[in-house]
């Protein structure tokens, strides 16, 4: 089985069945769903299907192939009220995507992460430099200071610091988020991952996919290191796992390159099996 720890229903209008269609396509198992509440922060027009009431109605229909995850407004004056009410239904695992135009040590957001803390809910965070959770380099403090909290690292920024050069000013020529040059040891999300427990990296996406396939003797070494703190995901928009967009649309999908990457560099088929699913499946309690 797999366990796919970030997808999205709603991401234009791909549906709970496309969730399921894509874990299939794989040979099936787990995703977990994670909505982005819409608001003053995190409003943006692709996300206004992604709703945390949509994600739990489709979780409804699916059952437990589909592991829900809910996401307020930070900024809400009841964020945290909400947080408390949806936990007491039951039906979450953890809290995110956390995709917001704050900074990451926010007091808001701290605070909405130390109430995860003593929910025993993970917190799932997009850092991406100019855009989402930004000043990036305090999260260690973060770390520091929420020690009962779980964090997931996601997006551009928690993965283009695998390597300690980063091109971190947006303005500059020749910017990228997804830099591509072989990883100069130290960088911050590895010294993270290695010093503090309460951290774990999610491998979806272009920037996930990036950071082990840019400099392939760095990757192999770092998925060895990080045997226990890896969670492989996709947060991929296709359909089908055949890379179908929608809309005539089509690209390759995330899955057929970190899969075939992840056998490649995996010791062993338990090794493979901690990143794909066992490690997720510990974290969110659901071990069999
Ligand atoms: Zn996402
Ligand atoms: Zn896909």
């Amino acid at each position: 089985m797999i366990l796919d720890f970030h997808t999205h229903i709603g991401q234009g209008s791909r549906s709970a069945a496309h969730v399921i269609a894509h874990h299939n396509a794989y040979g099936g198992g787990k995703s977990v769903v994670l909505p982005i509440e819409p608001g003053d922060c995190t409003a943006m027009g692709a996300y206004a299907g992604m709703r945390t009431e949509l994600a739990i109605e489709a979780v409804d229909e699916y059952g437990d192939e589909l592991i829900p995850f809910c996401h307020v407004n930070p900024l809400a004056p009841d964020a945290l009220d909400q947080i408390r009410r949806y936990h007491a239904t039951g039906k979450f695992y953890g809290f995110g995507e956390h995709k917001v135009r704050l900074a990451c040590d926010h007091p808001d957001s701290l605070d909405i992460y130390r109430l995860c803390g003593e929910l025993g809910w993970p917190v799932l965070i997009h850092f991406e430099y100019r855009n989402y959770s930004y000043n990036f380099e305090a999260f260690e403090t973060v770390l520091k200071t929420c020690p009962e909290t779980t964090f997931i690292g996601h997006a551009q920024a928690w993965w283009a610091n695998v390597s300690a050069e980063v091109p971190r000013d947006y303005r500059a020529p020749g910017y990228t988020a997804y830099p591509k040059d072989p990883v100069v040891h130290g960088g911050l999300t590895d010294r993270w991952l290695e010093e503090y427990p309460n951290i774990y990296g999610d491998l979806s996406a272009g920037s996930g996919l990036g950071a082990i396939s840019r400099d392939r003797e760095f990757g192999k070494d770092f998925v060895r290191r990080h045997r226990t703190k890896l969670l492989w995901a996709t947060d991929c928009p296709c359909r089908d796992g055949k890379g179908n967009w929608g809309e005539g649309r089509t690209r390759e999908c995330f899955a057929s390159q970190t899969l075939p990457l992840l056998q490649e560099y995996c010791e062993s088929e338990d090794h493979y099996a901690d990143i794909t699913y066992r490690n997720g499946l510990r974290l969110l309690g659901l071990e069999d």
